[in-house]
C-alpha cells in the first residue's frame, strides 16, 4: 500500500459517505473561469473545524500536500488542485452561527456563500459590506483568504477591515481559535492578519467573526460619462466632499469596456456608446430626503460645470440592477479565448498615463488586441482584460502580455495584484512588488507555520 493509499484509508474511515470522492466524480469540481474538470488524488468536505483538523492531522501523518478549495472562483489559479494534492472543500462548513445586532457581529462558516451572508443580513436590517461581482459563488473563507477587495472597499475597507475574529487549522491539525468579536484588542500579535490574504498557504480558515453595520435606508445611484480622466478624479473629490461620507461606490469603465460589453451582443446600452469614460457612483445613506437631494445638487453642480457629458439616474430598482449589469457581467467578452484577466494597482494620479502606455505597448506587439479597462480607482485598482488576437503559431503569449502590464508598475510605485492575490499565475513576478526582505520573512513564516509545505504548495512562492 503506498503512503497515499494508507492517507485515503484513513481519510474514508473518518469522513461519512458523501464527504470523499475520487476519479469520475472529481468532473464536477470546476473553476468558474475554467470548465475543465479537476484532477486530483481525492477531495474531502469536511463538516467541522474538528473534521478539519483531523483531516490536516492524517495528511501531516502521511506527508499529503492540500489545496483548499472555496468557491473557486479566484482569479490567479490558486485552488485549481494539481493531481498529486487532495482537495479540501469548504462546502459542508455552511452554517451562519450568530448574527448578533447589538454588538453589530456575525459569526459564521468558511463555506457560507457570500450572497448568503449579505441576505441574512439584511433580514435582519444589518449588512455586511464586502461586495463583488461573484458574490453568488465565493465564499467568506476565500474571500478571507484573498483579502478580498471590491466594489465597498471606498466606504467599508477590504476583508481585513472586517474580520474581528478567526478559527484556523494549521498544517498539523491545531486548531488556532481566536473568535475575538471586539473592536479592540490589543493582547499581544493579532494572529489573524497572518491568515487574511494568504490564499490557504499557512493554515484554513473555518470559522470567523464579521463585523456588520445597519442597513442603509437610502441608495442613489447614476451613470455618468466624462470626456476625460481629469474629470474622473475632479468628480470622485467631488463627491468625496459633498456626500457626506455616503458615498459607497466609484466604478470607471473605460469606453472600450463599455462598447465591448454593450450592442449586440451584450446589454442594452442606455446611453451612447462613444464616450471615453463611464462612471457608475453610488450613495447609501440613512435619511432618504435630504440623501437625495444632496446627490442631486452634487449631479446638477457636476453637470452645469461641463464635466458630465451625460448622465442616466435609474428610476427603479429593475433600471439600477440593469445598470450594475453593466459593469458586473462581462461574459460576452470573455469569448473567444486566449485572453487575459489583470488587476493591478497604482496611486490615482498615474493610471491615466499607465492605461495609455499598456494599450499602445500592447498594440505595438499585436497590432489587433483588444483591451477592455475598468477599475475600483478609488483605490487605486484598475482591472484590465486583454484578448491579444495574436494568432494561433505564437507562443509565450500570457508571459509577453504580463510584461506589457507589469513592466512600467513598479516606475510608478504600483503593485502586481490589487486585490486578487498570486496564486500561481504572478508568483514569477511576485519580486517585482515586494522587496527580498519581504519575500525572505513570507518564507519564514510559512517555514514556521508548514514546515513540510503541505497547504497550497507551489502557491505564492
Ligand atoms: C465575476 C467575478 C468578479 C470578481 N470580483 C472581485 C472583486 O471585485 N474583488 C476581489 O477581491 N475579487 C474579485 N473576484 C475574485 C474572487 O471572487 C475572490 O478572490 C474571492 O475572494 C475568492 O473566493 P472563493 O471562495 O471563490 O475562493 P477560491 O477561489 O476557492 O480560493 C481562493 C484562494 O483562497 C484559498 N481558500 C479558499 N477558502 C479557504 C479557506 N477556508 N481557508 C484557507 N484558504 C482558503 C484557496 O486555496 C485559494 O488560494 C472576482 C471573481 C469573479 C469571477
Amino acid at each position: 500500500m503506498t503512503k497515499t493509499d494508507e492517507c485515503l484509508a484513513k481519510l474514508s474511515k473518518l469522513l461519512s459517505a458523501g464527504s470523499i470522492v475520487h476519479g469520475d466524480e472529481l468532473d464536477r469540481v470546476t473553476s468558474y473561469w475554467d470548465s475543465a474538470p479537476a484532477r486530483a488524488v481525492a477531495m474531502v468536505s469536511p463538516r467541522s473545524t474538528e473534521e478539519v483538523s483531523e483531516v490536516l492531522r492524517i495528511c501531516f501523518e502521511h506527508g499529503q500536500q492540500i489545496v483548499t478549495q472555496g468557491g473557486m472562483t479566484n482569479c490567479v489559479k490558486s485552488a485549481d488542485p494539481l493531481p498529486e494534492e487532495i482537495i479540501l472543500s469548504t462546502e459542508k462548513l455552511k452554517r451562519i452561527e450568530v448574527i448578533d445586532t447589538v454588538g453589530g457581529t456575525v459569526t459564521v462558516e468558511a463555506g457560507v456563500v457570500l450572497q448568503t451572508l449579505q441576505e441574512a443580513c439584511l433580514e435582519k436590517d444589518m449588512v455586511f459590506p464586502l461586495d463583488l461581482g461573484a458574490r453568488g459563488s465565493c465564499t467568506i473563507g476565500g474571500n478571507v483568504a484573498t483579502n478580498a477587495g471590491g466594489i465597498n472597499v471606498l466606504r467599508y475597507g477590504m476583508m481585513r477591515n472586517l474580520v474581528l475574529g478567526m478559527e484556523v487549522v494549521l498544517a498539523d491539525g491545531t486548531i488556532l481559535s481566536s473568535m475575538n468579536q471586539m473592536l479592540k484588542n490589543n493582547t499581544a500579535y493579532d494572529l489573524k492578519q497572518l491568515f487574511i490574504g494568504s490564499e490557504g498557504t499557512l493554515g484554513i480558515v473555518t470559522r470567523v467573526v464579521l463585523r456588520l453595520f445597519p442597513k442603509p435606508l437610502s441608495c442613489q445611484t447614476a451613470l455618468l460619462a466624462m470626456d476625460t480622466f481629469n474629470d474622473v478624479i475632479d468628480t470622485l473629490k467631488k463627491a468625496q466632499r459633498e456626500l457626506g461620507g455616503t458615498l459607497s461606490a466609484y466604478e470607471v469603465m473605460w469606453g472600450n469596456y463599455v462598447r465591448g460589453v454593450t450592442g449586440e451582443t451584450g446589454h442594452a446600452a442606455p446611453m451612447s456608446r462613444d464616450f471615453p469614460f463611464y462612471v457608475l457612483i453610488e450613495a447609501e445613506g440613512s435619511d432618504p430626503t435630504s440623501d437625495d437631494e444632496r446627490f442631486q445638487r452634487l449631479l446638477e453642480s457636476i453637470y452645469e460645470s461641463s464635466v458630465i457629458v451625460d448622465a442616466v439616474v435609474p428610476k427603479s430598482e429593475t433600471e439600477r440592477l440593469s445598470l450594475w449589469k453593466i459593469r458586473e457581467d462581462f461574459e460576452c467578452i470573455l469569448e473567444p479565448e486566449p485572453f487575459f484577466l489583470y488587476d493591478v494597482s497604482l496611486p490615482i494620479v498615474a493610471m491615466d498615463e499607465y492605461v495609455s502606455r499598456v494599450e499602445t505597448g500592447l498594440t505595438e506587439k499585436w497590432p489587433a488586441c483588444e483591451a477592455y479597462v475598468l477599475g475600483h480607482i478609488a483605490d487605486g485598482n484598475i482591472h484590465f482584460f486583454i484578448r491579444p488576437n495574436a494568432g494561433t503559431e505564437v507562443t509565450h503569449l500570457h508571459e509577453d502580455c504580463d510584461g506589457v502590464l507589469y513592466q512600467d508598475l513598479k516606475q510608478y510605485h504600483g503593485s502586481i495584484s490589487a486585490e486578487h492575490g498570486i496564486g500561481m499565475e504572478k508568483k514569477s513576478w511576485l519580486s517585482e512588488s515586494r522587496s527580498e526582505a519581504e519575500i525572505n520573512v513570507m518564507r519564514a513564516m510559512k517555514k514556521a507555520l508548514d514546515p513540510t509545505n503541505l497547504l497550497n504548495p507551489g502557491r505564492v512562492f
